[in-house]
């Protein structure tokens, strides 16, 4: 039964849900849930999901005192299908590999890693330690060469004519992408690449399903010549698992006993559905591609029970997709990845991104000016949960998202608002010496001493800053005063001026100066400091900012005044207002 604090959100009824199907299918036996990971390419953020959505159902399922096994299956014996653009190392030479094994293909040039499939695996299995992501990760290439999959591949081809009326059930209906273009034609939305990158991402969609002119063969041999896939089974005798097949790109064609030969594999339809059985996956969750009518999740659950098994407790998940990263990405013809996500917000914002939304409720992540928003969130987030004003929902999502059933992950020590952090390294530019200064001064009380205890979150925002904020977004403040638009204030412009410099040294801390900038428009409209804001007293209140951001920064707008002049420094304030 599921725990009263946790009950109310998704994951804790999921978890619910897998407990009781393991219970019945395999009673005492290890919860299974898995993901699929196909590395052709640097593995997309948005597929993440497929991931994180059985890590977090796992997880809660751990916290309950379950033992479960989070597959992982890298699905690095597929075929090369094509070579993406725009990776570093990478040319038009790679085509020549186009239908091997991920894993006989070459790495990147200047790649440490022994084959393309290892090389963009590498980035993820970082990224996922970082999340706190436990699993047991599966090389579809050693289980297919080492022949862990024998069985159930001469099961296969024993029950190839069943297979093969499955199958033809659904023949005509349009492969996932083209529905994917069918769909955003009818909702008059442009077709989203990236979901189209996604779809193709998450499995061999369109794979063909083992259809030959010599009948219907549900296995694929790479080819012993060429190390292709672009065979052709041309015979088979079930007695003696003997199967010739010829290459249709090199013409080689040899017969060998199946019993014994490890290069090949099952068609796609036919291996996800095996390995659901082989493994006793009891949850697999699936993109929208794997769940319409005719995909391979629907497919599955038929020929699942060709190999005795149940098809797992398998939601849909809806695309997350991405803002502010598009234009840059596609300049470098690259994708985004979780590494780049990890980059500019700790591993708890992104874990905390698909802890608070249902499976089916799609979401962007943030890569503009909403990431500083997002981070305000979840200190706000963070302060009801220390206060206990926090509601139970919120405070599942915010567990989920803090901590595995291993522990808490790495935090920032004083975590200070991710947007102060963005504005001060925005201004010092990344100087250590000069960041360590105005942080001090931000609460000169408790002064930050040392700069680790803000990070990691302090590199997180100099990471955002330097690569996802425009040039022209950038603050430069200004080394000379302006001194014709100083010298064209008129008296009740240089008494405000006066009067901040006045305050200045009193007022020298974030709230101080907070106070200083909102009181000083007051003082001109013969308001006592604390007086309650008019509308009136707005509007000179912004006109009082913004000449001061024309002053220090020659620009109408940009960090919030009391970081910006902390940032800036008091001498140099003073210099540039006149004084
Ligand atoms: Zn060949």
């Amino acid at each position: 039964m599921a725990q009263s604090s946790t009950e109310t959100d998704w994951v804790s009824r999921f978890a619910d849900e897998v407990i009781a199907e393991s219970e019945r299918r395999a009673p005492g036996k290890p919860v299974v849930v898995a993901s699929g990971l196909s590395p052709s390419g640097p593995i997309h953020l948005g597929n993440l999901r497929e991931v994180m959505t059985p890590h977090l159902v796992a997880d809660e399922i751990r916290r309950r005192g379950y033992e479960v096994r989070h597959l992982i299956s890298w699905d690095d014996y597929d075929r090369y299908r094509k070579v993406p653009k725009g990776i570093d190392g990478v040319d038009e030479s790679w085509a020549e590999h186009i239908g091997r094994p991920l894993t006989s293909v070459p790495a990147p040039k200047g790649s440490s890693f022994p084959n393309w499939a290892e090389h963009f695996k590498a980035a993820m299995t970082e990224s996922l330690a970082e999340l706190g992501v436990e699993y047991d990760g599966i090389s579809q290439t050693a289980q297919y060469t080492s022949g862990a999959y024998r069985e159930q591949i001469l099961h296969a081809m024993r029950h190839r004519g069943d297979i093969d009326a499955i199958l033809a059930q659904y023949r005509t209906k349009k492969d996932p992408k083209a529905q994917a273009e069918a769909q955003a034609k009818k909702s008059q939305k442009p077709v989203d690449e990236a979901e189209l990158e996604a779809a193709e991402g998450s499995g061999a969609a369109a794979e063909d399903d083992g259809t030959g002119s010599a009948g219907y063969f549900p296995y694929k041999p790479y080819c012993g010549s060429c190390d292709k896939d672009l065979t052709t089974v041309t015979a088979y005798d079930d007695d003696t698992t003997e199967m010739t097949y010829t290459c249709t790109a090199c013409g080689f064609s040899e017969t060998v006993r199946l019993s014994e030969f490890n290069r090949g594999k099952l068609v796609w339809k036919v291996d996800w559905p095996m390995r659901w059985a082989y493994e006793g996956v009891v949850f697999e969750p699936s993109g929208v591609d794997h769940s319409s009518p005719g995909s391979s999740f629907q497919v599955g659950g038929q020929i699942v029970s060709i190999f005795d098994g149940k098809q797992p407790i398998g939601p849909m998940y809806a695309f997350v997709g991405i803002s502010g990263m598009a234009k840059m990405s596609s300049s470098r013809g690259g994708v985004p990845t979780p590494a780049d996500a990890l980059k500019i917000m700790e591993p708890q914002l992104l874990r905390w991104l698909y802890a608070r939304r249902r499976p089916n409720q799609s979401f962007k992540i943030a890569f503009d000016q909403e990431i500083q928003r997002l981070y305000d969130e979840w200190d706000k987030l963070e302060a009801k949960v220390a206060d206990g004003t926090v509601l139970p929902a919120d405070a599942a999502a915010h567990s989920r998202a803090a901590r595995t059933a291993a522990g808490d992950l790495p935090r920032t020590p004083r975590p200070l608002p991710y947007r102060t952090l963005a504005s001060v390294v925005d201004i010092t530019a990344g100087h250590e010496d000069q960041t360590l200064r105005i942080l001090s001064e931000l609460d000169p009380a408790n002064p930050v001493t040392d700069l680790d205890e803000v990070r990691p979150r302090l590199d997180r925002a100099e990471s955002w800053i330097s690569t996802h904020v425009p040039a022209d977004a950038r603050t430069v403040v200004r080394s000379e005063p302006d001194t014709e638009l100083l010298g064209s204030l008129d008296d009740e412009g240089r008494e405000s001026l006066r009067l901040l410099l006045e305050g200045l040294d009193t007022h020298w801390s974030l709230d101080g100066l907070t106070t200083l900038v909102y009181g000083v428009p007051k003082v001109m409209a013969g308001l006592t400091p604390d007086a309650k804001p008019t509308p009136e007293l707005k509007v000179a209140q912004r006109a009082f900012f913004a000449l001061l951001y024309r002053l220090l920064v020659s620009r109408e707008t940009g960090p919030r005044l009391p970081t910006l002049l902390l940032a800036v420094g008091a001498d140099r304030v003073r210099k540039l207002l006149g004084a």
